[in-house]
């Protein structure tokens, strides 16, 4: 099912399959938009509900939209803010995206943590992760805040459930994510001819039905058919509960049944061995936090796996992190030098290193799609993944 393809919006093109950075509060943490752009990155994702506590969805309205804002003048795509609304229900940073099949109930919160979410028909109350001021996010505000936000793909607002729910939950969820993703065409419609003057912004559906099979190829060919207001999706993102060893077959359920002529997006999903079941499943796009994230701890991705950089055995290597990289760090830099600034704490460590993190992960997606078009996808795949599989287990934190 893998596919090469171009999605255009009107900040410019992303040639795809293509894998999107993430910069959560209109900012890839610690890196210049000049650098990102020069790394390959074409085209960035933010997230709603970030920047609705702060600074203010408003505010970005009145400097531009977020591309103006954060001065990326490509692309951009925000996230609905339904998952870390909801993610707060089980622990704030809590990854949603559990392989644990051992216990199954509807109110999972974390140990020692209070519950911050709290979700109806109507929409989810929560709380502020930062100042603890109550806040409550529908299917409408959530339309309204990413039209103020201003990115050329948003998404539409959905319950998103965790492995742990029960199937009748997770029935649940997926008839209300129907019903909200009905309003959320509604209030798109409304918006767009509100603000006829501003470019305009094309609206994702979510597939939910976490590992069931059924659930996934119902929510697909739901949304996939939905019109409302004459409006329907304008491409797709595939979201919720993702085990890594299922993902592939989750993928392929729901792309089967959605239409093949809009774009498919992958939601958080970036290691490289994912990337390929993605690929090979239709996926056009991804996103994940982290390749940045990771790279803030000095792990760093290469050709023969994952490692630490504050390792005291790069002490004295005086290679680059990974000598087939042509990222601006690996061209510049030394493992000893990036070993030497993790240790000192010094700020550029986070700068170079998620530079080749971002690198690393947006170039393997235009490998594979180069792939794609020469017809040799899958022995680029079996030559990648035999070598990084291969050294990875000694090289991994
Ligand atoms: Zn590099």
């Amino acid at each position: 099912m893998a596919r090469v393809g171009t999605i255009t919006t009107p900040h410019g093109e992303i040639q795809t399959p293509a894998f999107i950075p993430v910069g959560t509060k209109a900012t890839v943490k610690a890196v210049l938009p000049e650098a990102m752009a020069d790394l390959g990155a074409q085209a960035l994702l933010a997230n709603a509900y970030h920047l609705y506590l702060q600074p203010g969805s408003d505010v970005l309205d009145e400097a531009g939209g977020l591309a103006q804002f954060m001065n990326w003048p490509g692309p951009t795509i925000t996230d609905s803010g339904g998952f870390q609304v909801l993610s707060l229900g089980v622990g704030f940073k809590k990854v949603l995206a559990m392989d644990a099949q051992t216990f199954r109930r509807d109110d999972v919160i974390a140990d020692n943590k209070e519950r911050l979410a709290h979700v109806d028909d109507e929409g989810v109350t929560f709380k502020s992760h930062i100042d603890g001021s109550m806040h409550r996010f529908t299917p409408e505000v959530s339309m309204q805040v990413q039209h103020e936000i201003g990115a050329d793909i948003i998404f539409a607002f959905d319950e998103c459930t965790t492995l742990h729910n029960t199937r009748g939950y997770q029935e649940l969820a997926m008839d209300r994510t129907l019903a909200w993703a009905v309003r959320c065409l509604d209030e798109h419609k409304r918006l767009t001819d509100e603000r006829s003057t501003k470019p305009y912004q094309a609206l994702f559906g979510v597939i939910q039905g976490a590992q069931y099979e059924d659930l996934r190829k119902k929510a697909a060919g739901d949304l996939g058919g939905l019109v409302s207001s004459g409006q329907s999706f304008d491409g797709f993102g595939i979201g919720g509960a993702l085990d890594k060893d299922s993902l592939g077959t989750i993928v392929s359920w729901v792309n089967q049944v959605l239409p093949e002529n809009k774009p498919k997006h992958l939601l958080g999903i970036g290691a490289p061995e994912d990337l390929f079941v993605g690929v090979e499943n239709g996926i056009d796009t991804f996103d994940c936090v982290l390749a940045s994230r990771i790279a803030r701890t000095s792990a760093v991705y290469t050709m023969e796996g994952r490692f630490n950089l504050s390792n005291s055995a790069f002490k004295r290597d005086f290679t680059a992190i990974d000598d087939e990289c042509d990222c601006y760090t690996c061209t510049n830099y030394t493992r000893a030098y990036m070993h030497h600034v993790f240790r000192g704490k010094e700020i550029i460590a986070s700068t170079l290193a998620t530079i080749h993190n971002e690198r690393f992960i947006v170039r393997l997606v235009d490998q594979m799609r180069q792939a794609l078009l020469d017809g040799n996808f899958a022995d680029m795949k079996a030559d990648f993944l035999g070598r990084y599989k291969h050294r990875s287990g000694q090289a991994r934190d």
